[in-house]
């Protein structure tokens, strides 16, 4: 099986003033281990698709699947990643990585010690005690990204996870996650409008246009990171 399959996806939103046509059709296939990137410009449906194939939003037709299997609403093992980390204030940084199993169930010591392996892994084991309103924007990013690796999901979604960063940050962001993604494989999907950054990171590249707003282009990415 593809790791991720979206057949003829289609999303309509029910609005007061009328149906939006969020994502008209789209089809693709992503094998296991990928990194994929989706381009495209503001409102032509990249947050509504991955929010599809997170499980987070149902499509209006078509299907997608994950490892063979229909997406299962919110209990599709994804991790995630927004321009926004929403890490809780008052907690630690420690405790914002543990903060997903702890929504499941009681949090264990071979949790913690995941955590801190985690925290290691993003250069902030060093800040486990520390409060997000202690970090820099970077760091609450990368806060993010072991938070979203805690539950070991089957796919990581990133949504424009380094857009609120300046230009150095994030370029300092899109090496460490290159690192990481050496490390774990995970399958991923990552919406930016940076090419440079699609480029850098991806095997694959998605654009989708804003109408019909469906996938126009699918590149391979001919070469690989340094
Ligand atoms: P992108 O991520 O490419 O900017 P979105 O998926 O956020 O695009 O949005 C696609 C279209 O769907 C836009 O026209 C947007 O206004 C609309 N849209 C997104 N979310 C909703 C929603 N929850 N309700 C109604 N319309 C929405
Ligand atoms: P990032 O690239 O993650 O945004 P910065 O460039 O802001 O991080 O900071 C570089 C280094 O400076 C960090 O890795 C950290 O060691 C230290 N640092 C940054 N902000 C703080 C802070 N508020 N308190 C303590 N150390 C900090």
């Amino acid at each position: 099986f593809n790791a991720i399959t979206a057949r003829a996806v289609r999303k309509v939103y029910a609005t007061p003033s009328g149906a939006v046509e969020a994502v008209a059709e789209a089809s693709f296939s992503i094998a296991r281990g990928d990194f994929v990137s989706i381009l495209g410009p503001s409102g032509c449906g990249k947050s509504t698709l991955m929010l599809m194939v997170a499980g987070l939003e149902p499509a209006t037709s078509g299907a997608i699947t994950l490892d063979g299997l229909p997406v299962n609403g919110p209990r599709t093992s994804a991790g995630m990643m927004f321009q926004d980390p929403t890490l809780l204030p008052w907690r630690s940084v420690l405790e914002n990585v543990l903060f997903p199993v702890s929504m499941c169930r009681p949090v264990m010591p071979d949790d913690r010690a995941r955590a801190e392996q985690l925290l290691r892994m993003v250069d902030l084991w060093h800040f486990r005690e520390r409060r997000p309103r202690e970090l820099s924007g970077g760091m609450r990013q990368r806060v993010a990204l072991a938070r979203a690796l805690i539950n070991d999901p089957r796919i990581l979604l990133m949504d424009e996870p380094f857009s609120a960063l300046d230009a150095i940050t994030r370029d300092e962001m899109g090496l460490a996650l290159a690192r990481i993604w050496d490390t774990t494989r995970k399958t991923a999907i990552f919406i930016t409008h940076s090419i440079r950054e699609a480029i850098f990171l991806s095997d694959r590249i998605l654009v989708m246009g804003r109408r019909p707003s469906t996938i126009v282009e699918d590149i391979r990415v001919p070469f690989a990171r340094p």
